[in-house]
């Protein structure tokens, strides 16, 4: 299902299923200047579908090519809109790779593209690379109103989990470069309004790099990763479980451990 909420002049659409909400998951897209920016996913095709008729946006815009954002890409393109995202978003999305059984029974399975959609450029709207959760991730940026739609770049501070390959030690500096743009607003893709936005990225910067801090120092002591995992991130790990490693704790610590630099002030060690 597919429920509105207005922000001024930012539509919120918070898509869900039966199944997405027993895992806790919801995603959201947004409706802003008459483009739609991300598609929710596969599984709500036929919601979005409807929706698309109703409203009749000008086009989309995508900030990465996750099912969860870019999930109806075919449905938009089928019905002849324009879309517009990177090249490294279009090519992943033409023919989608297999993921993992957790996400396809979250999300569901998107389709290949017939065609390619035409390209879109929103009046207003700037598509501004902000990698890091994926290789292709942008983020939104709507200058006049201060406003920016995140995509997954922000998920919250203290963020435990990570999928395999996330360029974990780039995110701070991508943090700061889209918190010294001053948003006044920020839409996440999963937790909606995030207040303080400026506070709130850099918080999030200054957590990641105190965690790679400590876990340097704590490989520097010869510790094991499991072990780092449990010290620094906490006991237990209900969705890395779940996912079977796809989204897990282990995965932050093998990403800041694969790019570790010597901890500040410390003992030295590689
Ligand atoms: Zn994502």
């Amino acid at each position: 299902m597919i429920e509105e909420r207005r922000h001024d002049d930012v539509l919120e659409l918070r898509g869900s299923s039966r199944v997405s909400r027993a895992m806790g998951f919801a995603v959201h897209a947004y409706l802003v200047r008459g483009v739609l920016v991300d598609t929710l996913f596969p599984a709500l095709g036929g919601d979005v579908a409807a929706w698309l008729a109703a409203r009749r946006p000008a086009g989309a815009l995508l900030t990465h090519h996750h099912e969860d954002h870019a999930g109806n890409i075919s449905v938009l393109a089928s019905r002849g809109l324009p879309a517009g995202m990177a090249s490294t978003t279009l090519a992943r999305v033409r023919r989608p790779a297999p993921v993992g059984y957790y996400r396809r029974l979250c999300w569901g399975v998107p389709a290949a593209l017939a065609a390619d959609p035409a390209p879109f450029a929103a009046d207003g709207l700037e598509l501004i690379p902000a990698p890091g959760h994926s290789t292709d991730h942008h983020v939104v940026w709507d200058r006049e109103t201060g406003t920016v739609f995140g995509g997954d770049l922000f998920l919250g501070v203290k963020v435990r989990i990570a999928h395999p390959g996330e360029d974990v030690r780039g995110q701070p500096a991508v943090l700061r470069r889209i918190a010294a743009l001053g948003p006044v607003r920020f839409f996440d893709a999963h937790r909606g309004l995030v207040p303080d936005p400026v506070a709130a990225l850099r918080a999030k910067a200054d957590w990641i790099e105190e965690i790679a801090d400590r876990i340097a120092r704590r490989a520097a002591d010869g510790w094991a990763a499991s072990a780092i995992t449990r010290d620094v991130l906490g006991r237990g790990d209900l969705t890395g479980l779940v996912s079977r490693g796809d989204y897990a704790k282990r995965n932050l610590v093998d990403a800041l451990l694969a790019t570790r630099v010597a901890p500040t002030n410390g003992p030295g060690g590689q």
